[in-house]
């Protein structure tokens, strides 16, 4: 597993967000929501709609990368929300949306399992009514070898590559597969896949822990003091 770091609530704006890194992979996740949705058809009278949008900044990879969605970005973007979607008791808020944006800032294979770890620990920073965090990790096959969290030359050069999100409790929200692996393989590398999202969480769990234990009283509702607020406006 790569080394990973993570800052809760780094965006003033945001009702929720997180920055994220894990080996040389670096992004930021920001959550708004509950609000109303734009537009209103899109409203569902019985729960929250929960939408994802996933962006590389073109600076992220090693050759600038065209700027504006592709094909992989609704992809990445499609499976993400589908990761953490099952976890939201979107019922409690009927007619509204939970609007969650994840900008990679710097690539290095890897990039969906960050944005979902990121925006699970934006969610829990918005107060979004959650049942568990989702924590994501990849296996993969490098040089014959089963391995944790493939780097972009294991990713590349390697011959499978197998992204994993699930609850702490082993529900898996997301499976995906690119290349092959035989069936002891697939044991394996999900094994091992599983075992990383646990140590995830645990990092998860301890950013979220001691931001909300550092923060005094009146910080919850924002960065700062609403009285000084008010006077640094006078
Ligand atoms: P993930 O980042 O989730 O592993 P992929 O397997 O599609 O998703 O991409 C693997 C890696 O390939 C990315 O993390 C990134 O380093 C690199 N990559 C993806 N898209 C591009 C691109 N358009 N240009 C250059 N490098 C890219």
């Amino acid at each position: 597993m790569r080394p990973i770091k993570i800052e809760v609530g780094v965006l003033a704006r945001a009702d929720g967000s997180c920055y994220m890194e894990m080996g040389n992979n670096k992004v930021i996740a920001a959550v708004y929501g509950p609000r109303e949705v734009h537009p209103r058809h899109l409203q569902d009278v019985t729960r929250a709609i929960v939408r994802f949008r996933y962006n590389m900044a073109s600076f992220s990879v090693e050759d600038r990368k065209r700027p504006g969605p592709d094909r992989r970005s609704h992809e990445v973007s499609k499976v993400s929300r589908d990761s953490l979607a099952p976890v939201i008791l979107t019922s409690y808020f009927p007619r509204s949306v939970v609007d969650i944006f994840v900008e990679v800032l710097q690539a290095d294979a890897g990039t969906r399992t960050v944005g979902i770890n990121a925006a699970s620990v934006a969610l829990a920073d918005a107060g979004i009514p959650m049942t568990s965090l989702i924590s994501a990790c990849a296996a993969g096959k490098a040089g014959g070898h089963i391995v944790l969290d493939p780097m972009k030359q294991e990713d590349n050069f390697g011959e499978a590559d197998m992204p994993l999100a699930m609850t702490p409790n082993g529900e898996i929200t997301l499976l995906q597969m690119d290349g092959d692996f035989t069936v002891d393989e697939f044991q394996e590398a999900l094994e091992l896949a599983k075992d990383g999202c646990q140590q995830v969480y645990e990092i998860q769990r301890k950013a979220l822990t001691d931001r909300y234990s550092q923060m005094k009283e009146g910080d919850l509702c924002g960065d700062a003091n609403p009285v000084e607020e008010a006077q640094a406006y006078e």
